[in-house]
């Protein structure tokens, strides 16, 4: 399918953006944008929560569902809020969140171990609980890409670049799923992948470059594309061809020091 990818007009060239449309014709590969000249490039590897999901709002109404059930069982205990989640629970480790509200509520439990059935009366218990809602939100709620992301999935794929999933996350074939995008994804590396193969997470690049060679094109040759400062980082100290930072509250300025080359909002400005 002989099918020309290059798009033009309506971009947006302010902070000095330069964009030279490229003449494609009879090109199925050929793909340009304001900032990215794709036919140089032979995969992208994208990061998954940040980059191609929403996932943040999945884990934020896992938290809601876990620990109103939970509060069900201390009825003079205010009930969990979204203000909870932002003061207590976000960017923390997991088990960390779950003591940081408890302690908020006067509740107390004991520590536990990670390996703590879900339904022990423990702060691991109830963190490894949030997990089997994570799950069960997302069966049940489903999760939707975002939609820039979407676009510029399958733009990639209609013009024959191989993509690789990169995520930390040992959710990441489910939420691929739920996402419908699985499809698109010749390699899929997660976390569980990750340590079965014994490869280091971010920041180190080792999960980076593993899904390179799965798919089997060199480093230099592949665009990375993260939202996380340690995945940037990853991308930056594996050699890849281009890091491409996506901000969704980290900063602009906080991704171009942590080595990304180029740095969006939103994929749709890749397009
Ligand atoms: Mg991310």
């Amino acid at each position: 399918m002989a099918q020309t990818l290059a798009l033009s007009g309506n971009h947006n060239n302010e902070g000095g953006r330069h964009f030279s449309p490229t003449s494609c014709a009879g090109n199925p590969r050929a793909l340009s944008s304001p900032d990215v000249n794709w036919d140089k490039y032979a995969a992208a590897l994208f990061d998954l929560d940040g980059v191609i999901t929403p996932t943040a709002e999945v884990h934020m109404r896992a938290w809601a569902v876990m620990f109103n059930e939970f509060l069900e069982d201390y009825p003079d205990a205010a009930p969990y809020t979204d203000e909870d989640y932002f003061a207590y629970v976000d960017g923390k480790p997991r088990y960390d969140g779950v003591a940081s509200f408890l302690e908020s509520r006067s509740i107390e439990l004991p520590r536990g171990e990670t390996s703590d059935p879900a339904d022990a009366s423990t702060i691991a218990g109830l963190g490894n609980r949030k997990n089997d809602a994570f799950n069960r939100v997302l069966a049940e709620e489903g999760v939707q890409a975002y939609p820039g992301s979407l676009r510029l999935i399958e733009k990639l794929h209609e013009a024959g670049i191989p993509m690789a999933v990169v995520s930390s996350s040992r959710n990441a074939p489910a939420v691929l799923d739920a996402a419908g995008v699985t499809k698109f994804f010749p390699v899929i590396m997660h976390g569980a992948l990750a340590e079965k193969r014994g490869l280091p997470g971010k920041p180190a690049p080792d999960t980076f470059i593993a899904a390179a060679a799965d798919l089997g094109v060199p480093v230099e040759g592949s665009v990375v594309l993260e939202d996380a400062i340690s995945g940037v980082k990853a991308g930056a100290a594996g050699g890849f061809g281009l890091v491409i930072g996506v901000d969704r509250g980290v900063g602009a300025d906080a991704l171009t020091d942590a080595g990304a080359g180029l740095v969006v909002t939103d994929l749709e400005e890749l397009l």
